[in-house]
């Protein structure tokens, strides 16, 4: 092997033949190469075409190569078309038409991607502008996820929404719904938005949606039309973390009336804390709290029941319990009580599910987390679709 030829087996290129290196600076070398072959085919026709018309030079930007920037300067023959008379360039193997950069050059942006993390840091590492990192990014991100695009859907769907951005005209947040197959651990596609039309647009394209036989939600009116519409075979559970949650709003409101909208008050986070994991001195405070005002009481009891009856083991215990307590709810003087039994009443198959199947959207909830962190490292994104691929690549 000459030292040439090593040369371009490090650079990947085996098309092309080196003349010189030249040293531009103590950073810096160009390699200067030309193709080996004699003959190229023509775009148009294919018919070999032996005729050089001229010359051209591109300059062509490559990973380092010990530690030294590479410039690939490459002295490419335009060729005439004995046939059709067209004039063409001739393409090398490892840089895409049109390109300034080789392919080597594309994949170790996405190498640096994954690893620090920022478009900043990447651009600063690999010397080169922003834009043309979150472009190639983006391009190489949409590839990565063809592969998986005709993989069906698994057993279990997990269904769920999280901010993305504010309207600038209306101000309000637009949410976006987070689809996960729960079999296969990974996020399968965003929706950009929580109507029907939008949801089925987005999912469409997978496969084996009679595959599924759970789907796990929190209690929305849309998401429950939307699988007994798209998915045939599916039941849907209620997640447990929104139903003990359901009652928050209830405690918070007969607290500030008696402590005020003050947020420095420790009494705030101690009410809807689970009790048994507080301390006995927080426990004597909550029940003195309690104790001195009876509206604050009642809930407090009701979330307390609420979130002791997740701890049933059995379907049938479980039903028996949960009937109790909305029959002690319907007792109940308060508004906000009436009004949870009606929602109660209203998702009870759906909530009892969870004592035969255990499944939660605890994982969905993980991934939705992992997508805000996308957003506060971007500083926010404007495109959803580049958010989108984002998302579905580190989620995967
Ligand atoms: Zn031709």
């Amino acid at each position: 092997m000459t030292p040439e030829n090593y040369l371009l087996k490090k650079l990947m290129l085996p098309d092309l033949k080196l003349l010189k290196v030249e040293k531009i600076s103590n950073k810096t070398l160009h390699y200067h190469c030309v193709k080996k072959t004699k003959w190229e085919v023509c775009r148009k026709c294919p018919t070999k075409s032996y005729t050089v018309h001229d010359h051209r030079t591109v300059s062509i930007r490559d990973t380092k190569l010990q530690y030294k920037n590479v410039r690939l300067i490459i002295k490419k023959r335009r060729f005439r078309c004995p046939k059709c008379k067209s004039v063409f360039t001739e393409s090398v193997n490892g840089i895409r038409p049109r390109h300034r950069t080789s392919e080597k050059y594309r994949n170790k942006l996405l190498f640096d991607y994954k690893n620090f993390h920022t478009t900043k840091s990447v651009a600063s590492i690999a010397r080169c502008s922003d834009t043309l990192v979150s472009k190639v990014i983006n391009e190489r991100l949409e590839l990565e996820l063809r592969k998986s695009r005709n993989t069906p859907w698994g057993k279990t769907v997990l269904i769920d929404e999280h901010a993305f951005k504010k309207d600038p005209i209306t101000g309000r947040k637009s949410f976006v719904t987070s689809f996960v197959d729960n079999n296969r651990k990974c996020l399968r596609e965003l929706a950009p938005s929580r109507f029907h039309d939008e949801m089925f647009r987005s999912i469409q394209h997978i496969p084996g949606r009679e595959n599924v036989t759970h789907a796990v939600i929190d209690m929305t009116g849309t998401y429950k039309n939307f699988i007994e519409s798209y998915f045939p075979n599916a039941r849907i559970v209620v997640d447990k973390f929104h139903v003990i949650r359901l009652i928050h709003p209830a405690i918070r409101k007969y607290r500030k009336e008696v402590t005020g909208d003050r947020r420095s008050n420790p009494i705030r986070n101690l009410l809807l804390t689970n009790r048994k994991r507080l301390q006995p001195y927080q426990k004597r405070a909550v029940t003195r709290f309690c104790s001195e005002n009876p509206n604050v009481n009642e809930v407090y009891r009701f979330k307390e029941r609420i979130t002791n009856f997740y701890n049933i083991k059995g379907f049938n215990q479980a039903s028996r319990v949960l009937t109790k307590i909305t029959d002690d709810m319907a007792r109940s003087k308060l508004k906000e009580i009436r009004t949870l039994r009606k929602t109660l009443m209203k998702w009870r198959k759906e909530i009892l599910r969870y004592f035969k199947t255990g499944l939660t959207n605890a994982r969905v909830e993980g991934f939705n987390r992992k997508c805000k962190l996308i957003q506060r490292t971007s500083y926010g994104l404007r495109s959803f679709e580049n958010y989108r691929l984002r998302a579905l690549y580190s989620c995967s």
